[in-house]
């Protein structure tokens, strides 16, 4: 005989109640008829592979827009010290950022991890990015993460003062913001809306705490 609330009475009750219920399923299983229990099958079925196709669908438009090269050429440089970050035909924008999609850039700047990521609704900033150049080491921008786009996060917004664009025929570009900058960047999203031309986003990248 076991005693009431000893671990073995418990144990027995829990085990009784789980036989119950999966009496009660078994019961709820039988009344369903074959045909609708293929139909939902069938429809669970159709709707995971649209989403898989949908998603599919959405990544290789997205790394098709990431990789190609535009018409674009130039070169994009350091603004304080002249030092190479990348190719005019690798920037891509999202909403006010313009980045350099390249695995070179990555070798190009030095990247410093804030103890504490900056949040804002759709994106976080976790660092900031560096001139790459040992003697320069000029902030060129932040280190983004979209949540939107987890694919391709983090990306390197760069600071349209940080940089100048060389162009193909030798050309110094210098301006204070991307919007002034005489080239259509392609950007990541066809949805997204651009009705704010001021760089807000590198503004409040500035104001950050310890930025120098
Ligand atoms: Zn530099």
């Amino acid at each position: 005989m076991l005693k009431e609330n000893s671990p073995n009475h418990i144990k027995e009750r829990d085990s009784r109640q789980c036989e119950q219920n999966l009496k009660n399923i078994l019961e709820i299983w039988k009344g369903i008829s074959l045909n609708d229990f293929q139909q939902g099958v069938l429809q669970t079925k159709e709707s995971f592979i649209q989403k898989w196709e949908e998603s599919l669908l959405k990544t290789i438009t997205l790394q098709t827009n990431i990789s190609e090269s535009t018409e674009l050429t130039g070169d994009i440089l350091c603004r304080a010290c002249g030092y190479l970050l990348g190719k005019l035909d690798k920037v891509r924008q999202y909403e006010n950022a313009h980045f350099i999609s390249d695995h070179d850039f990555y070798n190009r700047i030095e990247e410093k991890l804030f103890n504490q990521p900056q949040t804002y609704a759709r994106s976080s900033d976790i660092g900031k990015a560096l001139c790459g150049s040992k003697n320069c080491r000029t902030q060129l921008g932040c280190i983004k993460k979209l949540n939107d786009y987890p694919e391709i996060s983090p990306i390197y917004p760069l600071k349209c003062a940080s940089i100048k664009i060389k162009s193909e025929t030798g050309e110094m570009i210098l301006k204070k913001k991307w919007s002034q900058m005489p080239f259509k960047f392609p950007k990541l999203s066809k949805n997204v809306d651009i009705n704010n031309d001021d760089d807000i986003f590198y503004d409040a990248s500035d104001s950050l705490p310890g930025d120098s």
